[in-house]
């Protein structure tokens, strides 16, 4: 059993980052939604790669070959094991979510019909959109939107209305990376495939704060990029069910997606290969690997635990402050507190926080629709990872109020 408590303070020297100093006070990092820190436990998996055994994988008979192969197909098990997928081969390594949806957005370009529909939620990251915007211009598919409530949360009854039989896949994401918003994700698998939709949620933004379990989801697709999850940039992955992978066309051509090539005809590889052409980021691959032994090792239920007393602190701290409004949903969401203050612009409060070394992200976070939605230029963004501490938000505060008496 994984236990409740956290010792921070010993947590916080697993990450070497959180120990700088930016524009002469300490770093308080709270852009964990962007990208999270990496601890050494991590790096270390790194460096021990290029120093031992790198080496291009799955073709050599030489003993790094052999290292490299088997440490990069053992992170492979880890990912599937972490998201409880029936077959290590439904999991493919991705450069991260992005490249993920390309790969199915592309591979459903040689299944839908002029007129299916493909329905997206109002809350979705711009890689959960645009992707789909080609596939419908290449095949004349129609893009729906499930739209969203004041609250941040998706109006579901106007998600019933929206879905028929035209309906034939569904993307949305389980957490919403500009308001944090939890969406029921269970229940928009179980309508869509009552209507025979696929079903592709974008996970990234889950998978630091919570554990999905894709065959209790029963999804069809789930996305993962590393790099929010204490792992490197530039690796991810998508879970597949091996029925759909199959049905699904290749997505690049290559080297290790082929199982023969003449002039005449090319033939691919089994799963996952037929799906990772050329050589992939092994030490990525391995590093992932390695970033999901570690959040296990704080275990999930701790990391949930703490990281929702941060936002309720957070909150309540930040709402005291005069003209400040945070958008999305009060309760049920993850650790990401989006706001404003009247009369401000938001880059203008993160310069400011910045000088005091405090990292938030401001602007539209890649949802562009929501800000619309809001009629907003945009947010501050503040999100809180495990790592963080209370006495930061309070330095978080102070910074805010600073702000406010430089510019208003
Ligand atoms: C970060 C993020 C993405 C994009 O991930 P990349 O790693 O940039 O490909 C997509 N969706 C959500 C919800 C995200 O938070």
């Amino acid at each position: 059993m994984a236990n409740t408590t956290l010792d921070i303070q010993t947590i916080r020297k697993d990450f070497p980052i959180l120990n700088r100093e930016v524009n002469g006070k300490p770093l308080v990092y709270f852009d964990n939604a962007a990208t999270s820190q990496t601890p050494q436990q991590v790096i270390d998996v790194i460096v021990a790669y290029y120093q031992n055994y790198n080496a291009n994988i799955h073709r050599g008979v030489h003993t790094l070959s052999q290292e490299a192969t088997d440490a990069y197909e053992q992170a492979r098990k880890k990912i599937q094991n972490h998201f409880n997928a029936a077959k290590a081969h439904e999991i493919l390594f991705t450069s991260g979510t992005t490249h993920s949806i390309n790969l199915v957005a592309n591979g459903f370009a040689t299944i839908l019909e002029k007129g299916d529909e493909i329905l997206v939620s109002a809350l979705e990251h711009h890689s959960n959109i645009v992707p789909w915007q080609m596939l419908c211009e290449r095949t004349g598919a129609v893009l729906k939107v499930i739209p969203m409530s004041l609250d941040g949360e998706l109006i579901m009854t106007e998600f019933y209305k929206l879905l028929s039989s035209k309906t034939k896949l569904v993307f949305c994401n389980h957490v919403s990376n500009a308001l944090g918003t939890i969406n029921p994700i269970k229940e928009i698998i179980d309508a869509a495939h009552n209507v025979g939709a696929a079903v592709l949620i974008d996970g990234a933004q889950a998978a630091p704060h919570r554990k999905a379990d894709v065959q209790a989801l029963n999804v069809d697709f789930y996305t993962v990029s590393a790099h929010k999850m204490c792992g490197p940039t530039g690796v991810g992955m998508l879970y597949g069910k091996e029925e759909w992978l199959k049905k699904l066309p290749p997505y690049q051509g290559g080297g290790e997606m082929i199982a023969e090539v003449t002039f005449e005809k090319t033939t691919y590889a089994d799963l996952p290969h037929k799906f990772e052409a050329g050589t992939p980021n092994i030490c990525g691959g391995i590093a992932f690997g390695a970033a999901i032994d570690y959040m296990n090792s704080i275990g999930f239920d701790a990391i949930a635990a703490y990281e929702h007393e941060l936002l309720t602190y957070g909150t309540e701290k930040l709402l005291a402050i005069d003209g400040l409004k945070i958008y999305g949903p009060k309760q049920h969401k993850a650790s990401v507190i989006s706001f404003n203050i009247e009369g401000i612009h938001p880059y203008d409060i993160g310069s400011i926080l910045d000088k005091l070394g405090i990292a938030v992200r401001t602007g539209h976070h890649c949802t562009q629709p929501i800000m619309d939605f809001y009629q907003i230029p945009g947010t501050v963004r503040a999100s809180f990872s495990f790592y963080n501490t209370k006495e930061e938000i309070d330095v978080l505060v102070a910074g805010i109020e600073r702000a406010k008496t430089m510019l208003l």
